[in-house]
């Protein structure tokens, strides 16, 4: 940026201050020129002279008004401005020359102070008063024939202060050209910036007029006008409601972004007159906003609407998926639990014996009925969840209560396969709020995963303890473990690991799912941490504690990994010595 010299802004503050009075000045000097040119003068003519050079000496006073007065001070100055010219009139007997060119004496002052508003009142002023005396004067002697010889000095002193005068409003015009010269010479390089800035702009003012736009601009909205200075910015929206946008998202820029940053989305007239999206992000300047546009990641209006549409289709209709899946499941275990109740009367043959192969026939109906069960239990189970349609029955117990149950519940199947089962959950109560069946469920189905992907000879733990508000429970083993890449689409229902896949044993690939539902349910969370051929730790996190931890005096950290270690050393050590597991 061009440096001002000192010199040029000495001269230009100069003027700014010393302009006023020293044009005032020179007209007082102008009145007693002509008052001694003129001289010996009448009382008359006396009088004449001292109201010509009245606004002088109140153009001295008034050049020091305060902000507060200075309207009035202008307008004492357009009306004492217009004396000079009236005595002029009246002295010459006449408003035409030269008595006509004192009139201008007024505006060109005041002009050449700078105080332009007042030139062009003074201006206004003098030339009724101009008109009024010229009325007055049409009867007067030829203006010519009346000039007094002694008059001529006046008319030169006159001619020499409409000179200074002209220099002064020209000296003081060429310092402003030349401020405004640098301005614009500074503020050409930011300007320029903005309008071949890469990414679309648009300055607007304070009301949202558009002031200038980025040439970038086009890339993403080819459809909107190539001059859009001085247009509302609003105009851009496709349709009212995203002016409506446009300007909801200005206003909350103004109030600082809100928790969007500034940033909103709107639609504007795209290719074909087709509606095309924008994300914008306002952020609120001094000189009103500056707006900055990206296409809204790719998707068009419409097509945005489509998919929302087909969301909306897709999510009623595994709504509806979930809810005739719960009815049928429910209508399925009526005649179960008929099969099995019957297929265990004759597996107990309460009847009497059976022949050999009927008696084989009735246990494998037994067993497949329970299986199929247990199969419909999960589905119910989920389809419920699904369909918002799972209640929890929050009750208060003792956690230890539950891992007791489903540990005696895993316990034979564990035995059977040679894994060793441990619980620990501490020596306090663990106090909770929750829903008793889910958490058993929560339990047994990782329990029964643990037990089910762990060879002989492993050993599995189930840890429970408390964390703050947080009631962690964890069952940790030995097995197969889980690939990581598995581990990301367990999440999903009826998925299964290639483990699962080999796997004999009853598996709907819901059992971790129901266990992460049953948690959030809760207000918890799930996780999995695995490592194929090392073994695998679900752990549950849920906020149900009823007294804070403290209290359950059970702050171990889950060490879940250093304890299986202990349970399989454990586990050798019962497989050497031949006792049953713990
Ligand atoms: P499933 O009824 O098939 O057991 P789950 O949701 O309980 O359904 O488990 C999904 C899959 O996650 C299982 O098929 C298995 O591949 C894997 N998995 C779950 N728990 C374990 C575990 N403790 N060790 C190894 N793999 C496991």
């Amino acid at each position: 940026m061009p440096k001002t010299p000192t010199s040029e802004l000495r001269a230009t503050t100069w003027l700014d201050r010393a302009a006023g009075p020293v044009m005032h000045g020179v007209w007082l000097a102008v009145c007693a020129v002509t008052a001694l040119s003129l001289a010996p003068l009448t009382a008359q003519a006396w009088a004449l002279v001292l109201a010509a050079g009245a606004p002088g000496l109140i153009g001295l006073f008034v050049s020091a008004a305060k902000a507060d007065t200075r309207d009035l001070a202008r307008l004492v100055l357009a009306l004492a401005w217009c004396l000079p010219g009236l005595a002029a009139s009246v002295m010459f007997a006449s408003a035409r020359a030269p008595a006509a060119l004192v009139f201008l004496a007024g505006p060109m002052a005041l002009a050449a102070s700078g105080s332009h508003r007042a030139a062009r009142l003074s201006a206004v002023v003098s030339a009724c008063a101009f008109i009024l005396a010229a009325g007055f004067s049409l009867l007067g002697p030829d203006p010519l024939a009346a000039i007094p010889g002694g008059a001529l000095a006046g008319l030169v002193a006159l001619a020499a202060f409409f000179v200074i005068s002209g220099l002064a409003t020209r000296a003081r015009l060429s310092a402003r050209l030349a401020a405004a010269r640098r301005e614009l010479d500074a503020i050409r390089p930011a300007a320029d910036g903005f309008t071949h800035a890469p990414s679309p702009l648009l300055a607007l003012d304070p009301d949202g007029v558009i002031t200038a736009a980025s040439r970038a601009l086009r890339r993403v909205a080819p459809g909107v006008p190539r001059d859009l200075a001085g247009l509302p910015v609003d105009g851009l929206g496709f349709d009212e409601d995203q002016q409506g946008a446009l300007r909801d998202g200005l206003n909350s820029a103004r109030a600082g972004g809100g928790a969007d940053g500034g940033r909103f989305t709107f639609t504007v007239r795209g290719p074909r007159g087709r509606e095309s999206a924008l994300t914008a992000r306002a952020v609120a300047t001094p000189a009103g906003y500056v707006l900055s546009l990206a296409e809204a990641a790719g998707v068009d209006a419409e097509a945005e609407r489509r998919l929302i549409a087909e969301r909306d289709a897709a999510i009623a209709a595994s709504r509806a998926k979930s809810e005739f899946l719960a009815a049928v499941s429910h209508e399925l275990r009526t005649p179960l639990n008929a099969i099995i109740g019957f297929s265990d009367v004759m597996k107990q043959r309460l009847f009497g014996p059976l022949p050999a192969r009927y008696a084989e026939y009735g246990d494998l109906i037994h067993e497949s009925g329970r299986h199929l069960l247990e199969l419909i239990g999960d589905v119910l189970d989920m389809s419920r969840i699904e369909a918002d349609r799972y209640e929890l029955s929050l009750d208060a117990f003792d956690v230890r209560d539950i891992a007791d149950i489903c540990t005696k519940m895993m316990r034979l199947r564990a035995t059977e396969q040679g894994v060793t089962l441990y619980v620990d959950a501490g020596d306090a109560p663990i106090p909770v709020n929750a829903d008793r069946k889910a958490l058993r469920q929560i339990l047994l189905n990782l329990l029964s995963n643990a037990v089910k992907f762990t060879p002989g000879g492993g050993a599995v733990v189930l840890m429970a303890c408390a964390e703050g508000r947080d009631l962690v429970m964890a069952v940790g083993d030995s097995g197969v473990g889980i690939s990581e890449d598995e581990i990301a689409r367990l999440g999903q229902p009826y998925a299964q690991s290639q483990s699962g896949r080999d796997s004999t044993e009853r598996s709907s690939g819901l059992g971790l799912v129901l266990v992460r539902q049953l948690a959030e349910l809760h207000g918890g969370s799930m996780t999995i941490e695995s490592q194929a051929g090392e073994g695998t730790t679900v752990t549950g996190r849920l906020p149900v504690l009823s007294a804070p931890v403290g209290e359950t005096g059970n702050v171990a950290p889950l060490e879940v990994h250093q304890r299986i270690r202990a349970a399989q050393t454990a586990g050798e050590h019962i497989a050497r010595t031949g006792e049953g597991a713990a």
